[in-house]
């Protein structure tokens, strides 16, 4: 189908694409990669009267690290995150997940911005930025804020951003020590959302006998992705290994009622949610134990 008509603006500068949303906010739609705004204005879901593109605003393309922080620009594409010789060395879950997003071509036009905007309840990156505690810079022509993605992402399809607000950067830890992380996604065809997807953050103490801390991030078991809170006070403080975490992952699926939907059930969502809970901690722990002097 074809999109209802609308006007596209292509401002030069961040400050013409905050005042062009100062002013046509609620009516307007900012353009980034496509992949998401695109499929749903042409079955006419989404009918912005103005679509503003950030494709020509400069800066919003980045990877760089400043004072134990990782700074991704909202424009970055999934296929830079998943290629960044940064993010492998200081913040390999990020990349492995960006890796898993999509196929090649998704990944080399969507973005990291459009994707945390957009709140599929069954994307990537949420799990990730869930377990990194990331947070989000968000811009007006009124200032800045930033704000934690457990507070951003409210429900299917909804955040807290305000019409007249862009996500323009993305703050991730810059790790160091003895940690290990891992992303698992199970879908049934190369390319596709998940239908379960688990992020997983070990940290564990200099002589790697226990868990210093655990961050567990779960996409596409909630209207939401939600941070598996009981395997992780299970796990910290714990001694490093196998039968923790074998317990502790039947701890992912309390308090989780997921969806019923043509790919899964509910039922199977659940009890996939503690095998890849299982199964990405031991990935997380073996890559920290390699870390381990
Ligand atoms: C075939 C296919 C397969 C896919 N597979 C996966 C997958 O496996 N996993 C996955 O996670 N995703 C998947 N996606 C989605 C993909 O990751 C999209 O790129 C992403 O969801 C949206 O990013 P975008 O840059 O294309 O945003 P757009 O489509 O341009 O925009 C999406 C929404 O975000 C808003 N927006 C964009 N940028 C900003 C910003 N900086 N500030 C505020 N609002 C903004 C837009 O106004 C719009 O509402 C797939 C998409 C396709 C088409």
């Amino acid at each position: 189908m074809y999109p209802a008509s609308f006007q596209v603006f292509i401002p030069a500068s961040l400050e013409e694409a905050l005042e062009l949303l100062a002013k046509y906010g609620e009516e307007a739609k900012v353009l980034a990669g496509g992949h998401s705004l695109i499929p749903l204005m042409r079955l006419r879901l989404a009918k912005p009267k103005y679509v503003i593109y950030l494709g020509k605003v400069p800066g919003l393309s980045y990877i760089r690290e400043e004072n134990g922080t990782i700074r991704i620009g909202a424009m970055t594409t999934h296929g830079e995150i998943a290629a960044s010789s940064l993010l492998k060395a200081r913040n390999p879950l990020l990349s492995e997940t960006a890796s898993r997003i999509g196929d090649l071509q998704v990944r080399n036009m969507g973005t990291i911005g459009g994707s945390i905007a957009h709140a599929d309840p069954a994307a990537d990156y949420p799990a990730a930025l869930q377990a990194l505690e990331a947070q989000l810079v968000v811009r007006s022509v009124e200032g800045e804020r930033v704000v934690g993605i457990d507070d951003f992402i409210l429900g299917p399809y909804l955040t807290d951003l305000q019409p007249n607000e862009l996500i323009v950067e993305v703050r991730v830890p810059s790790l160091t020590g003895a940690f290990g992380t891992a992303y698992e996604k199970l879908n049934f065809r190369a390319g596709d959302f998940a239908i379960v997807g688990v992020a997983a953050l070990v940290q564990l103490s200099p002589d790697g006998s226990k868990f210093e801390k655990v961050r567990v991030g779960l996409t596409g078991v909630s209207d939401k992705p939600v941070r598996a809170r009981g395997v992780e006070e299970a796990l910290e403080g714990a001694e490093a290994g196998e039968e923790a975490i074998a317990e502790a992952a039947e701890k992912a699926k309390e308090g989780l009622n997921p969806p019923s939907d043509i790919r899964a059930s509910s039922e199977y969502r659940l009890e996939m949610t503690v095998a890849l809970t299982r199964r990405a901690l031991e990935k997380a722990l073996a890559r920290a134990r390699d870390k381990v002097a």
